[in-house]
């Protein structure tokens, strides 16, 4: 090794890598196949629809060999039709994960302030770190009785001042499950400078089932200052594949389009997830048996004494109220994977993501034992 060590500008030394909890690839390693239960990264274990599928086998070579289209036309169309929007409101990024990222560079910088929650996505701190603009982390509602911790959206608006330059707010949120409704995000962005962009974040969207919640895009209009995230890692099980995308005003996606990288979705990405778009069937049977193993789940856990986040995404988030590390390490021993949830400041807590009927009822299985 030479003596060389990488000297990055202030803000990436300061700045920790985004930590995905455990070393997958060597879990997989250590335990036979299909002897490791993931139920750490909220994947769908449904996996996509049968026609994503059949296409990805069918691949022709030239959709290989060939750039992809820079501009993503064919799954942006589909989106804006879907959605009700014009294709010029719609940016495809590189999972959601990058146009957080993207969105950071494009509004903050050194000197001003982003905004979100003490309970916010991981990637919003890194997202503001990255460009050098100061975190505002809002304390959220704490946890008394069976109310679970969940946004604080008055507390998130009094903390946006002169210097906010972008705000992230994810409905609903991961790591709590919990959400708020259109209603009540209506009320926040009245309240919020229009000159502020806000980013609300819904990569559980295709998990939510009231329609008074989520679907942010329905804003879009009276608020341009909104930019709608989503993705299609979760409810369509391509998380892989790495597709989201972002819906907002035009003047929004132009400067977003600026900083993008040309060919930041993959020419896989583009064609599949326009066929997973198009089954709303499968995606029906996603949400009926993620509700139905999600109540199974929880109700373990609450025959036990113990607290569950409501939730409408594919996890919840346990309360043990002790110490969770040797839960977590318990389980790990027997095969299944969690997430801890040290990171977030709540070590007694740690995140389940629903996962097949087999390993749920692992998880349950070794409930006992590793409560023990
Ligand atoms: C999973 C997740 C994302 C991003 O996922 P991508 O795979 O990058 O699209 C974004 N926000 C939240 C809150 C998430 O949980």
């Amino acid at each position: 090794m030479s003596a060389f060590v990488a000297r990055p500008v202030a803000a990436i030394a300061a700045l920790k890598a985004y930590d995905p909890g455990h070393d997958l690839p060597a879990l997989r390693q250590r335990f036979a196949a299909g002897a490791l239960t993931e139920l750490g990264s909220n994947e769908n274990p449904l996996g996509p629809a049968r026609a994503v599928l059949d296409a990805l086998h069918g691949m022709p070579v030239a959709e290989l060999l060939r750039y992809p289209d820079p501009m993503g036309l064919g799954l942006r169309r589909d989106l804006a039709s879907s959605l009700g929007v014009d294709p010029a409101q719609v940016v495809l990024g590189n999972g959601s994960h990058e146009l957080l990222m993207l969105l950071a560079q494009c509004f903050a910088g050194p000197g001003d302030e982003v905004v979100f929650s003490e309970f916010g996505f991981a990637v919003y701190s890194i997202g503001t770190a990255a460009v050098g603009a100061t975190p505002r982390r809002v304390g959220a509602h704490p946890r008394t009785g069976a109310a679970p911790r969940g946004h604080d959206l008055g507390a998130l608006a009094a903390a946006i001042g002169p210097r906010t330059r972008l705000v992230y707010l994810a409905n609903p949120n991961n790591p709590t499950g919990t959400w708020f409704s259109r209603a009540k995000l209506s009320e926040f962005l009245r309240a919020v400078d229009p000159g502020v962009p806000v980013v609300v974040d819904e990569a559980y969207h295709e998990y939510v089932d009231d329609p008074e919640v989520g679907n942010a895009v329905a804003l879009l209009p009276a608020h341009p200052n909104l930019i709608v995230t989503r993705t299609f890692s979760k409810g369509y099980a391509l998380a892989g594949l790495r597709v989201g995308y972002a819906v907002a005003d035009p003047s929004v996606i132009e400067v977003v389009n600026r900083l993008r990288e040309s060919f930041n979705v993959n020419a896989l990405g583009l064609a599949l997830a326009r066929l997973a778009l198009k089954d709303n069937q499968h995606l029906a049977r996603v949400r009926e048996f993620n509700r139905t193993q999600r109540s199974r789940m929880a109700h373990a856990f609450e025959q036990r004494g113990l607290f569950v986040h409501p939730s409408m995404t594919n996890f919840i988030l346990v309360d043990f109220e002790r110490p969770a590390a040797a839960i977590e390490a318990a389980w790990l021993e027997c095969g299944v994977v969690v997430r801890p949830m040290g990171g977030y400041g709540l070590p007694t807590c740690l995140r389940i993501s629903i996962g097949s009927e087999a390993e749920n009822r692992r998880l349950i299985e070794t409930l006992d034992a590793v409560l023990a």
